[in-house]
């Protein structure tokens, strides 16, 4: 099997040298650019399987490479942010990024993130995904077409609004949905308002979905930032 090629756009040294030495002892193949300007030669001329994109760039905003890239191509775009505030992180998912890394991250974050990144890859390029209308994850059965959900072979009564929920996470299992992107979806605008709402739907989606609802198993919360449906093993 080929070693995955990843791009590693990041203008400090120390850092970059991090992240290479972490893909060179863990089989990957790597590619690096220090600006904006050479990250989006490289994703272009070298289809790298991944990107993993500090936000600060001494030429180019991140957020800016995101949406650049984003107008040709779907690859994954881990940004890695120095800056805490979720503002960063949220204009960047909201501009196409599937995950994020703060800094100070560890080895193990990072090669976590990949492998996740990799998982959720590898089962969207799968025939059977691209060509079905159904999508199952562990006990969770969702029919698209049919407009209906199961768990565990039990039906699940769902409001529109949460099955609504439901399918966004879903159709985008492994990525971190924004509250503005699923506002946006559900009822086409993002006010405070609106993002309350989202919490109690999110709520009794998760009582419904969740055998525990306390320690939830498809559903992570970001406090701040949004959810991401988990890929169950
Ligand atoms: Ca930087």
């Amino acid at each position: 099997m080929n070693k995955p090629l990843i791009l590693v756009v990041e203008d400090d040294p120390p850092v970059r040298n991090l992240i290479t030495t972490t893909l060179r002892t863990n089989d990957y193949r790597y590619l690096v650019a220090a600006n904006g300007e050479t990250a989006l030669l490289e994703a272009s001329s070298h289809n790298p399987e991944i990107v993993l994109l500090d936000l600060g760039l001494p030429d180019m905003d991140g957020v800016e490479i995101i949406r650049k890239i984003r107008t040709w191509s779907n690859l994954p775009i881990i940004v890695i942010s120095a800056r805490s505030e979720d503002t960063d992180k949220i204009e960047a998912l909201d501009a196409g990024a599937d995950d994020y890394l703060t800094k100070p991250f560890s080895v193990e974050e990072l090669l976590a993130r990949l492998r996740a990144t990799q998982r959720r890859l590898s089962y969207m390029n799968t025939e059977s995904v691209a060509s079905s209308s159904v999508f199952v994850n562990g006990k969770l059965r969702v029919d698209y077409a049919g407009g209906c959900a199961w768990l565990d072979g039990q039906e699940l009564h769902l409001t529109p609004i949460e099955y609504k929920l439901l399918c966004l996470l879903s159709r985008n299992v492994g990525k971190v949905l924004t509250h503005t992107y699923l506002t946006q979806n559900i009822w086409g605008r993002s006010w405070d308002n609106d993002v309350a709402s989202l919490r109690v739907f999110m709520a009794t989606l998760r009582k419904k979905l969740e055998p525990t609802p306390d320690s939830p198993q498809y559903i992570q919360t970001h406090i701040g930032v949004g959810y991401r449906m988990l890929k169950v093993e």
